[in-house]
């Protein structure tokens, strides 16, 4: 793609974009009456318009009907989700579910899938993964009686370099061989916003028998996702960042089919009882076969009913379109900044296989003062300690002529 510096050339890259007209069907905030420029899609997605009226359909339900909803709406709302789930990650119905939250989860399929043996403890992530993650694997580990500072591996990046390559990964993989019980790493870094090679790091990993799962925080609703057919054995993500599903919206999972039968490690609930059995309140679990098993309790009906109208917007404008504006978009934004290349460095990878719509900056000067600086003249993107500025143009509601107006204020911050 050729692009170039100018505010003519990002209106008319707009007018040309097939996913134009799904601006509209988001609530673009506004300060003093003046609409802001929204990057900050990869912390908190903006809102659908439909979502209100979503939601207050499943409150007029419990208003008129009570727990008569419940046995005539409710009961299997979560399963309005499968489908498009299914989409968004590459997977087969049977494999996705959508609920609790992302850590909750992911505790719940470590249980699963980290089961060390004196041999086979250890378990491998990135440096830099997310703290939540990392909480959640340390506890695991000292839950099983291991001590993190023997069985969590951290892979590094190499010296001067921020983000990981694919031949490290997989020679550290080789070198812990059949020490190793679990793998799990971030399908996108939030930090630098490094897009890992999920279909290699699994083959890695299976080559010397561990589990290997992700955490698509970063990467449901961003990246090209074909979880089933790269044989990844779990995953989890929330839905609040690229989905838009709304602050704390639920999370998902992903469990590879050929663990559907499960018999192993499981924290059980009602709902991961077959419908058909479950109010029979029998005292032994009848286990759905599939990541629906892996449900403890009932769903958060209006929680899932904003999460339903966001994933209606995905299924309308289709994975492959929205990938396909966001690696221009991103692109660009990109183009604009390198011209900037003196104040402002991206450390996010150069090829856009290995990213999302995701840049992180590092101003070179002063960088809290030109993210104070872009706030002002409100625009919404992300500060991380120490000198990260995240920029994440999502393709569904952010346009070219946003990414120009970015472009031209922290231009005139940074000189
Ligand atoms: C956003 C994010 C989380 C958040 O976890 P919750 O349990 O949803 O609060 C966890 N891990 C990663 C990698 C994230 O990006």
């Amino acid at each position: 793609m050729i692009y170039e510096n100018s505010i003519s050339f990002a209106k008319r890259l707009d007018q040309s974009d097939p996913l134009n007209k799904f601006r509209n069907k988001f609530n673009i905030p506004e300060e003093g009456g003046q609409q802001m420029i929204y990057f900050a899609g990869n912390s908190l997605g903006l809102m659908p318009i439909i979502s209100k009226a979503s939601v207050m359909r499943e409150l007029e339900v419990w208003e008129k009907m009570g727990v008569l909803g419940q046995h005539e709406r409710w009961v299997d709302y979560h399963t309005r989700l499968t489908k498009s789930t299914a989409t968004i990650v590459g997977a087969k119905p049977k494999e996705v579910v959508v609920m609790n939250a992302l850590t909750i989860n992911l505790h719940l399929l470590l249980i699963s899938f980290y089961q060390p043996t004196p041999k086979r403890n250890k378990i491998i992530i990135e440096q830099g993964s997310f703290p939540s993650d990392r909480y959640a694997i340390e506890s695991q580990i000292r839950l099983h009686g291991y001590d993190p500072s023997d069985s969590l591996i951290e892979i590094r990046p190499r010296e001067n370099e921020l983000c990981l390559r694919t031949k490290d990964i997989i020679d550290t993989i080789d070198r812990y061989g059949d020490s190793l019980a679990t793998i799990l790493i971030g399908s996108v870094n939030y930090y630098t916003g490094q897009a890992f090679e999920i279909e290699k790091i699994t083959k890695a990993g299976h080559s010397v028998g561990a589990r290997v799962g992700f955490d698509l925080a970063h990467g449901a609703g961003n990246l090209n996702l074909d979880l089933h057919s790269w044989k990844v054995d779990f995953a989890v993500w929330c839905s609040y960042k690229y989905l838009c599903g709304g602050p704390g919206s639920p999370g998902g999972i992903f469990v590879h089919e050929k663990h559907g039968d499960w018999s192993g490690p499981r924290l059980n609930g009602w709902w991961g009882n077959k419908q058909s059995t479950r109010f029979l309140m029998d005292s032994e679990l009848d286990p759905i076969v599939g990541a629906e098993g892996w449900q403890i309790s009932n769903a958060p009906i209006l929680a899932m009913a904003c999460l339903i109208s966001s994933m209606s917007v995905f299924d309308t404008a289709g994975m492959p379109a929205i990938i396909k504006k966001s690696i221009k978009l991103t692109g660009y934004l990109e183009y604009l900044i390198d011209s900037l290349e003196q104040y402002i460095k991206i450390i996010t990878p150069k090829n856009y296989r290995h990213r999302g719509a995701q840049l992180s900056l590092v101003v070179k000067k002063e960088p809290k003062k030109v993210f104070n600086g872009l706030r002002s003249k409100k625009i919404v993107c992300d500060w991380r300690e120490p000198d990260v500025i995240r920029v994440a143009p999502a393709p569904l509601y952010n346009t070219f002529v946003d990414i120009y107006r970015f472009y031209e204020i922290i231009k005139g911050l940074v000189k």
